[in-house]
This record gives structure tokens, sequence and C-alpha cells, in this order.
């Protein structure tokens, strides 16, 4: 196995191999990359999260590493609808330097912004956070994983005082009597998952599935409930209702470790299961029947995922789930408890480490002076130099171009035409930049629109680390040099450091340049500009040392030794923690804190106008905003166009056939794709996926409402009407 040093690639030379993950979602399934005669190929590998299995697009991740439009030099706009064209790199940078300087000498720190996204590695977005901060000096960074899980993330927060999508490895799946999945469809978007459902449900468990489509995981279920979508708050509260009722809360467990339950008790009191079926059209029987497997079952589990929680709501949805699994004594129960789904590859690790507006590496917080100082002191800057906590991520994308917002972005690993909502308005702002800057591999339909490209390097050409959906800290191995002309992330980021230390505007350049772009000069050994992986993930361990995610004892070579390492651990010769939970809770008094929340309804209602809801997901084929996988052939024969679900009454009494044309309009915009009949949605609700852009993009349609918690957009649903192309 090669271990990320340097190789070549040419035909005739000994075949090599390297043992790492995908490089698409959560799971992070096990895979063995093999390069031969100048081809590499992908074989999966026993892990004990996909136990030998992977989907479609981790069989096919390879595809993109030698693609025929993967980007291999730097590309310019001379001036505003220009074309691109091709650059050095001395010229692109200074380009980007030059226009960063000008934005920020004109209209203050601030006016630049940084965009990350949830598949860098943990070391990339930790130096992304360290330059948007340090060398950029702007407290203005978010990434696209408030797109994903951040409704999750801030229920988890408040209620256990930590958020890790699983406190729990995947294989308790395989243990619960009974599984509840909440707008989760892991059949489709995570196959190997699968294999612990089935495992569960051989073992006699009981799958319930909550889900407004009959989707592939929903086939499966002993029991399937499809709500309206946007009423997945009042099934929970109809399911504590009738769990106090039927006496099946667990009060020494609530007693002993949790607060707030009076009050939580006293708002689902009004939630009996006829007032939840009148508003979500889950019969009484079924919410019954779900709260029974629940409520008598030895060991159960609850997960939620992007249908419950890409909510205005989300928050508080994913709160009344939570709040059901600690009245039933569930987290911290072996075999037992909450999780999230998390979505994105390093979804977990990248909103732990900085690229979060609020947040510092180890999961600090911006506007806690201990945690400033503590980051600071590692960054070897004065704490006050520190910017404060940014806005959201769909605020900030809106914000781009006007008076009040950053003129320039800088973009790492994201596609925002595509996955924002409200797409078509975060377009606009993002030609009213007078700087945009996209890193990517590929031309993304944000990079089309970018004043400066930077080509760079692949999953396989890079080492770092990943951290999964349960916690488990993993080791991405290189297998081969990116192609000739093509950068790593971390070399940009150091190299843009670099310059602009060299023009001295400011003294945190100077500063954070004298002390090595990304590096104190102890850890920088012999790497060059901080552009080594692993040198970043020692400096990232001491900063994350005593935060939430304490990855202080987490090693490269601990990860090897090993299947991952489960943050948090603190020590290098101390364990890890694949469970939490077990005793206590990470708040001040050591208890998970119950919050009483009520239904609401959706930000935007049907009406005359627009009798539809809309909802949108994703299908097995594709991955995000599809740059990647649309260019993938296997997948693009497997899934190979955007679609509109239909139930068949409702295209009946809307004069539509499968596979003709349809339009979808909503207040914001519309969008065009062939008609897709099918029993497996309601009549009232339409769903399309969102890998798409152009005419066909959902997000053109979807509500840029947010969460006032999280700042998650609702993604999941708003009001639209239908109509054959070619009507108005
Ligand atoms: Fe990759 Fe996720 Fe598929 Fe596994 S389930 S192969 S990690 S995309």
């Amino acid at each position: 196995m090669t271990d990320g040093a340097r190789f070549a690639t040419a035909p005739g030379d000994a075949p090599r191999e390297a043992a790492t993950h995908c490089p698409y979602c959560a799971l992070q399934c096990g895979m063995t990359l093999r390069v031969e005669n100048g081809r590499t190929t992908v074989t999966a590998r026993q892990f004990p999260t996909n136990r030998g299995g992977l989907c479609q697009k981790g069989w096919t991740a390879a595809d993109l590493l030698d693609h025929p439009e993967r980007l291999t030099t730097p590309l310019v706009r001379d001036r505003p609808g220009g074309e691109l064209r091709p650059a050095s790199w001395d010229e692109a940078l200074n380009r980007i330097v030059s226009g960063v300087r000008a934005v920020q000498t004109g209209h203050g720190r601030d006016a630049v912004a940084v965009f990350g996204g949830g598949g860098l590695t943990n070391e990339k977005a930790y130096a992304l956070g360290k330059f948007a901060r340090v060398a950029l000096r702007t407290r203005h960074i978010d990434y696209n994983g408030r797109f994903c899980m951040s409704s999750a993330a801030a229920a988890g927060m408040r209620a256990f005082g930590v958020d890790r999508g699983l406190p729990f490895p995947l294989a308790d799946l395989g243990r619960a009597d009974t599984l509840l999945l909440v707008g989760a469809n892991p059949a489709e978007t995570m196959p190997p998952l699968m294999r612990w459902v089935t495992e569960q449900r051989q073992r006699g468990g009981k799958l319930i599935v909550v889900d407004p489509r009959v989707t592939a995981t929903a086939r499966q279920a002993d029991l399937h409930l499809q709500p309206l979508p946007g009423t997945d708050l009042a099934v929970a509260s109809a399911l504590l209702h009738i769990a106090v009722t039927e006496g099946w809360v667990d009060r020494a467990y609530v007693d002993a470790r949790t607060t707030g339950f009076e009050a939580v008790r006293r708002s689902v009191a009004g939630w009996w299961p006829a007032r939840a079926e009148a508003l979500s059209g889950v019969p009484v029987a079924d919410l019954e029947a779900t709260a029974r497997a629940l409520g008598t079952a030895g060991r159960a589990i609850i997960l939620t995922a992007r249908g419950a929680e890409q909510h205005a709501k989300g928050v508080d949805t994913v709160s009344g789930f939570v709040n059901l699994a600690l009245a039933l004594g569930l987290p911290g129960r072996p075999g037992s408890g909450y999780g999230c789904l998390t979505g994105q590859g390093n979804g977990q690790g990248g909103r732990e480490h900085g690229q979060k507006a609020d947040q510092l590496p180890g999961y600090r917080r911006i506007d806690d002076p201990a945690a400033r100082a503590h980051v600071a002191r590692v960054w070897g800057v004065p704490a006050e130099d520190l910017p404060g906590p940014g806005v959201p991520a769909y605020r900030l994308l809106d914000s781009l171009g006007t008076d009040e917002g950053p003129k320039a972005l800088l973009v790492f690993g994201s596609n925002p035409v595509v996955s924002a909502p409200r797409a078509t308005r975060i377009e606009g702002r993002l030609r009213d930049l007078d700087l945009l800057v996209v890193v990517d591999f590929l031309l993304s339909e944000t990079a089309a629109l970018a004043d400066v490209v930077l080509p760079t390097a692949q999953w396989a050409e890079e080492d770092g680390t990943m951290t999964n959906l349960e916690g488990r800290v993993l080791r991405r191995r290189a297998l081969r040099e990116p192609p000739a002309g093509v950068r790593t992330d971390l070399a940009i980021l150091a190299d843009l450091t670099h310059r602009l230390a060299a023009q001295g505007r400011a003294p945190s350049y100077r500063l954070m340049h004298r002390k090595g772009p990304l590096l104190t000069p102890e850890d920088r050994g012999g790497a060059a500009d901080g552009a080594d992986p692993r040198a970043v993930f020692e400096e990232l361990r001491r900063a994350s040392a005593g935060g939430t995610a304490d990855y202080a004892g987490v090693t490269w070579a601990r990860i090897d030794e090993s299947d991952g390492v489960f943050w948090p651990c603190p020590d290098t010769d101390g364990p890890d923690t694949p469970r939490l939970f077990a005793d206590r809770f990470p708040t001040p008094d050591g208890r998970a804190r119950f919050h009483a929340v009520e239904h609401r309804p959706a930000a935007e209602e049907v009406c005359a106008a627009y009798p539809l809801h809309f909802t949108t997901g994703r299908v097995l084929a594709q991955y995000q905003s599809g740059t990647q996988t649309r260019r993938v052939p296997a997948l693009r024969r497997a899934a190979p166009e955007a679609f509109v679900e239909l139930h068949p009454d409702l295209a009946d009494r809307l004069g539509v056939s499968d596979g003709e044309p349809v339009r979808v309009v909503s207040r914001r915009g519309e969008m065009v794709a062939p008609a897709r009949l099918s029993p497996a949605i309601r009549p009232d609700t339409v769903f399309a996926p969102f890998h798409w852009g152009g005419a066909a993009r959902a997000n053109s349609v979807t509500n840029d409402a947010v969460d006032p918690v999280s700042g998650m957009p609702e993604f999941k649903i708003c009001a639209v009407r239908v109509e054959r192309v070619g009507e108005s």
C-alpha cells in the first residue's frame, strides 16, 4: 500500500494500491484504489461502515481522475461578459491578490468572503477557516454544509451539548428492535448502510419509515407513514403524546439524566393522534403502532435526515424527535439512541474545524473569549485580531454584491448556482460581485461565472482525513500525483497567503507569513509552504485540544493502526469514544435538555394560484449538484436527466402523460423537466431531484425561507403549480 508518497502513473510501472475511502457521501465506504498501466480502478474493501459494499457512485469514482473535462490550467476572465481563457498560476493568483486588495481597501476586510464545502478534508476545512480569519481577517466564511445537516446539528447541540451525527457506531443499527427513519432514504442515498438495516430486520427488528414518498427505503419498511411534507413535527408530537398516555416514558431516565420534561409533556398534551392525522394525513392507527413499537422495544433508534431537517422549522422538528428519544430513555443506552444521517463526505468534520460562520476549530464558538484565546495562541496572532461571527450561508450568498454585502467571494469545492435555494437570485448575486474565484477540478456552473478558476487536485491525489457520519476520523490516502499544472487546495491557500503577505497590506498577512502560511514553525518541519496535510493536521490537533470535537489524541498513525478513531479523543494514549452519553451528556450539568417545540405551518402554503406542494431530494446515481456524477458515463446512463414526479391522479387532472415535459412554477422561478408518473408520491405533492442545473434546476423553484436557529433553507416544501409546456 502507498502512503501518499510521490508516484508515477505511466504505463508499465508496477501496480500500486491504496486503502482509502469513497470521495462522495458521509458513509465513507472503504475502497481499494489500484493503478496499473496508467489506469486507476476501484474495488470494495471490508470496512466497518460498508462491510465490502459500494454503491454505483463509489464503483465509478475513479472515472473522473482522467476525465477529459478536467481542469488542468488556471482560467481568468479579462472583462465582465468576456470568455474564460487559460492563464499561468502567477497571473491567476496575482489577479486574486490584487482583486482582494482592491476590495478590502475600498470596502473593508469583511468585503471579501469565503465559501467552503462539506467534501473538503479536515485539513482543508481547517486551513480555509484559518485563511479567512488570519490572512483575510474577514468574518465572512460559511459553507454548503449549512444546506445539509445544520438543523440536526443545532438541535443536537441544544439537547445534548454536542453535535455528532451518530453518537454510536453504525453497527448499533443492526441490534435495534425498532428503527425509525424520518425523512431518510438510505436505500438510495447510501445503499451499503442498508446492510445494517437488513441485519436488524433479520433479527426480527421492526423498520418504520416516515416519508411523503414511497421511497426504496419505505418499500422495505414494516410500516410506512406518509405525511404531508412539513408535518413531521406534528407526527413527533403525537408519538410522544401517545407514549405519555400509555405510560411508556422512562421516568427514571428522565429524572436522572434530563431537564425540561414537564414543559414538553405539557406541549404535547394537545397533540392527540386524531389532530395529528388531520394535519399530516397519517392514520391514528399507524401513529399508535409506531409509538408502541418504540415505547415497548428493548432497544430503539430514531434517525432523522434531510426530509425532516431541511425546513424553516427544521431545528424544532428534529427537537421533536429528540424529545421523543429522551422521553423513552434511548440516548446513551446500548443499541438505542437518536442520530442524524449526515450527507456530505466530510459534512461532519467540515463543521467542526472552522468553516462555519460562528465557529473556531474543535467546535469552539468564535464569540467565546476563552476559545478565541486558545486558537489565537495556536495561530500565533493576538486574540483581538480574530474577527467575530459571520452570517449563515444563505444570508451570506444573498448579500453578495449588495451595498452591505461582500464584493469578492472565494469558493472552494461548492456549486451554489445549483445547490442554493432560490438559485436564480443567488446566480444574480454572484454575477454582481467584483471578484468571484472558484477552486474546483471541473467547470461547475458556479465556476463558469467566475473571474478566476483554479484547478485543484482530486481525492486520490492528496492525503488527508475525513470524519464520517459516526464521528469516526478516517484516512484518505493518495495514490497518484495530480496532473501537471494542478495544485492542491492547501498549496493554493499557502501560495495566496504568501502573496498577500508579500503585499504587506495588513499586519496579519505579515504575521501569518512570518510564522508560516498555515503552520507554526515547530510543526512546519520540512513541509513546503504549509501545503503538507499531515503537518496541517498536527496543528489542527492542537487547535482542537480541549474543544467539543477534540482531536488532540488522533494521529494519522493511530488511524492507520485501526479502522479510524472516534472523537472526542483527547490523549494519544487514551481511548477514543465510539459511543457518547453512556454516563453523562456534555452539558454543564451533565443532563440532556428537553425543548418544548410547537408545530407551525410551512413558510409558504398552497393557494389557488400555487395549489401543490413541491419537495426535492436525491436519486441513487447522482450526487449533490451533479458537477461530478453528471460527468460519469455509467451514472449518466443510469440517471440521465431531471424529472418531475407526479401521482397518476394528478397527472390525469392536469392532462399530463408520462415523459411529457412539464413546467413547475413557484413565486420565485420555474423548472422544466419530463413528467414521471408514479403512485409512490402523494397526489397533492410533486417531487424533483436537485442534481441538475439550467432549465431543469429544481432550486430555481425552492423557497429561501430559513430556520431562525440553524439558517437551514426550506428546500423540502414550497407551493407550486404544474403546467404542460406550451401552456401558460
Ligand atoms: Fe460512496 Fe456513499 Fe456510495 Fe458508499 S454509499 S460508495 S460512500 S457514495
